[in-house]
């Protein structure tokens, strides 16, 4: 009996330490690769053989963030639903911190090697990543169904700014989420930018909050949720609309 509660109690901390954070786990069921652990410390694995670390202990302020974050840092700003608000906290931009390895290993890692595909969306023509075909065909069902329920919602989402684009983010030489054909711009013309603002940011936004929701409801998250606004932009990035993500 002694025995066997010596050999318990020395058990213990390793089986305690052996499920991986829920951040990794529940990132694995939306991009390719999985949680490893090394010498006590928990990192998502990818399938080039890089390792992004959960938490690497270090500080980083909002720019390094953007730059170099680890998954946590990912995490850090909770993207909240629900009624539109206006972003007036500096840098709550919950979503622009990205592993740009998780989306080349999961979408490709070049123009030629992230497959697009042709796809329909109010009698547009889109190109988008080939893995969320799916994804889009029921956002695509679900404005059909906003618009024919309200008239006044389609202008909005006519004239659409694009999908699939292999570019830098604007101002940055990071990755910007077009490239993988994930993300998609609705009408340049009724939206709002930060990028156009001149002086001290005051977030605007004349995109109503029945297409927000629609989005939202399939994994989809909104650059109207920033303080950096970017209302044109819907982004896939169903871990942050997923509670149990969250660390
Ligand atoms: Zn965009």
């Amino acid at each position: 009996m002694r025995l066997a509660s010596i050999v318990l109690l020395a058990l213990a901390p390793t089986l305690a330490t052996a499920e991986p954070p829920p951040s990794l786990t529940c990132l694995a069921r939306y991009y390719t690769g999985h949680p490893v652990e090394r010498n006590g410390a928990w990192f998502f694995e990818l399938p080039d053989g890089k390792s992004i670390p959960y938490d690497d202990g270090k500080t980083r302020d909002f720019a390094q963030k953007l730059e170099t974050p680890d998954v946590k840092d990912t995490f850090s700003i909770k993207y909240r639903k629900g009624p539109i608000q206006p972003v007036s906290l500096e840098n709550d931009d919950p979503g622009r911190i990205r592993v740009e390895a998780l989306f080349a290993n999961t979408y490709g890692k070049s123009e030629s090697q992230v497959q697009v595909v042709p796809l329909e969306l109010l009698g547009q023509r889109l190109r988008v990543h080939k893995k969320l075909v799916p994804v889009f065909e029921r956002l695509a069902k679900r404005l059909a169904g906003l618009v024919a329920a309200d008239g006044s919602l389609r202008p909005f989402l006519t004239k659409l700014g694009g999908t699939f684009n292999w570019r830098n983010i604007a101002g940055t030489d990071r990755q910007s989420a077009h490239s993988y054909g994930v993300s998609l711009d609705i009408n340049v013309e009724r939206s709002d930018y930060w990028r156009w603002q001149k002086g001290k940011l005051k977030w605007v936004n004349k995109i109503p909050q029945a297409i927000v929701d629609a989005f939202e409801a399939e994994g989809f998250i909104w650059g109207g949720r920033w303080y950096h606004f970017d209302t044109m932009h819907f982004e896939y990035r169903p871990e942050l609309l997923d509670e149990s993500c969250y660390p």
